[in-house]
């Protein structure tokens, strides 16, 4: 067995009149007449339905729910974590080719089979548009896959570079010793693949917990991942209650690690939970999480205005904003501001359209659910009563869908309210610097916030990109030059930030899998 070359998975682009088109649309349909679906657990390749039943909405109809599912009870938390210490055994001394192939099947089941499926459940479920879905749900989940293949088979084949005479030293990348508890958040379908992904490809046992927001999409990931041929036990499907789910598995002796992306709040809080039980566990805990950003966009005045106006608009509105790389705060200098960046900004934002994610023309979908809807129109409000002037939407309907207008909010101060929290939705706050200011706005951005996730600066003068990068050395884990600062691909930008942005080691790379395995060194002579 010798793993193939790996490249990105190829994008659709879901043309009219396109087969790909017509194959969407007629997945939409079917899953419109049978929802909702019954989401069960899974555990130990067994459906167990709790009867303790909660829904997922269909954010652009809430009136609607995509699927019924059962939520993870205390008994069903135990069973899944013994039923995944009893599968290790078998899991992790399986070959590793077995565990590549299964994957690699896995990839070609999100690319092939299931692709629509997987697209209309996270179009419906996520309020995802089709393209956002397509980047998402398809692409990045299978690039997760293949990529991880790779690198797994780079790091086993990692050898210490020093032999003596007589001597054969080698290191064995053991997985680590008890469980993965996965959580994974609703606004990529990919990571919810990914999460129990990474750590189950180098042998290691996870349980599972989705985010409620994407439950459907995530059990199509599941029964993907078991048509793989990934062996009962070794991921747990255990949807649930955030709090109980996940603080029962931290209260394990066996639990070994973490793989988290979410807030910053929960990422914090349940760090300090592991702290308080650290006396409970066999060995210190691995704590990986990608979580919260304030995500920048600084434009020098050299900076092309439509290809800045235009990688603004998609960096802070698709996805209406809920990824944790949007941008939500653009610096600006004012001679650009003032001499058509403001106009070509408003025009081009006037011509987006909010509505339901199935419908192709819509650039905008809903926002993820009522909570979201509320914390995202209070920053609007709080963003207005703070002097902050709304240059364009701030308008909100929930009546049908949670759908939130893109909003843009001019602020005469750079430590405002909305240019420091993260909203995580369609909510874009402009400051407007004097040029000769741009060092200076470099120190702002610097400190304006806590996050350290994304950011993007706009010059065609080459030393001013080199002297905010140089400026900016923690203020982002993924930089951009003249591009926006979301859409990261696996095996080209590996992603992650530091700061409160998280522990920064980088999906989509090889670094995230040295987290999930414990090395054994090995030395032997003659
Ligand atoms: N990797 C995604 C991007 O670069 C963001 C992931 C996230 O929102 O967690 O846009």
């Amino acid at each position: 067995f010798k793993v193939p070359q790996v490249d990105n998975e190829p994008l659709k682009s879901y043309a009219p009149g396109s087969a790909e088109r017509r194959g969407l649309e007629s997945a939409l349909a079917q899953m419109k007449s049978e929802l909702p679906f019954e989401v069960p657990c899974i555990v130990n390749g067994k459906p167990i339905k709790t009867g303790k039943l909660a829904k997922q909405p269909i954010p652009s109809d809430h009136a609607k729910h995509l699927c019924t599912y059962h939520e993870a009870d205390e008994a069903t938390v135990a069973a899944a974590i013994d039923g995944a210490l009893k599968a290790k055994a078998q899991w992790e001394t399986l070959p590793w080719n077995d565990r590549a192939a299964i994957f690699l099947r896995a990839a070609d089941l999100v690319s092939g089979k299931y692709r629509y499926k997987l697209l209309a459940a996270t179009m419906l479920g996520q309020g995802k548009n089709a393209w956002q879905a397509e980047i998402d749900a398809a692409a990045e989940l299978a690039d997760f896959f293949r990529f991880g293949v790779k690198y797994v088979e780079e790091l086993y084949s990692q050898q210490p570079p020093k032999n003596s005479a007589n001597v054969w030293n080698r290191v064995e990348y053991r997985p680590l010793e008890g469980f993965v508890l996965a959580v994974s958040p609703f606004n990529f379908t990919a990571i919810g693949g990914n999460l129990p992904g990474t750590p189950a490809l180098v042998g290691n046992v996870v349980v599972w917990k989705p985010s409620p927001a994407a439950t459907y999409s995530n059990y199509i990931v599941y029964q993907i991942l078991t048509e793989a041929g990934v062996p009962p036990g070794v991921i747990q499907f255990v949807p649930g209650p955030p709090a109980e789910v996940v603080g029962q598995a931290i209260s394990h002796p066996d639990f070994a690690a973490l793989h988290f992306t979410g807030s910053t709040f929960v990422f914090k809080k349940l760090w300090k939970d592991i702290a308080q039980n650290i006396d409970v566990y066999k060995s210190y805990p691995r704590i990986v999480g990608e979580t919260g950003g304030k995500n920048f966009h600084l434009v020098h005045s050299s900076a092309d205005v439509d290809n800045a106006v235009n990688q603004t608009i998609r960096g802070a509105f698709e996805y209406q904003g809920q990824k944790c790389s949007a941008l939500s705060r653009l610096y600006v200098s004012a001679s650009l501001w003032n001499n058509g960046f403001k106009d070509k900004l408003l025009q081009e934002i006037s011509t987006i359209k909010v509505g339901p994610p199935e419908d192709f023309g819509n650039f905008m979908g809903p926002v993820i659910g009522q909570p979201a809807f509320e914390k995202i129109t209070g920053y609007i409000q709080a963003a207005k009563k703070a002097g902050g002037e709304i240059l364009f939407g701030g308008t909100a309907d929930s009546s049908t869908g949670y759908f939130v207008q893109p909003t843009i909010i001019q602020t005469k101060d750079p430590k405002s309210v909305t240019m420091v929290e993260e909203i995580f939705g369609p909510v874009l706050t402009v400051f407007v610097y004097e040029d000769e200011d741009y060092e200076k706005t470099c120190d702002l951005i610097d400190t304006a916030t806590q996050y350290g996730l994304t950011g993007a600066i706009f010059a065609a003068d080459r030393s001013a990109l080199i002297l905010a990068t140089n400026k900016l050395r923690h203020a982002a884990g993924n930089v951009y030059y003249n591009e926006k600062c979301t859409g990261a691909v696996v095996g080209q930008q590996p992603f992650g930030g530091g700061r409160a942005s998280g522990t920064n080691d980088k999906a989509g790379s090889i670094s995230i899998f040295y987290r999930f395995v414990s090395a054994r060194s090995i030395k032997e002579s003659f």
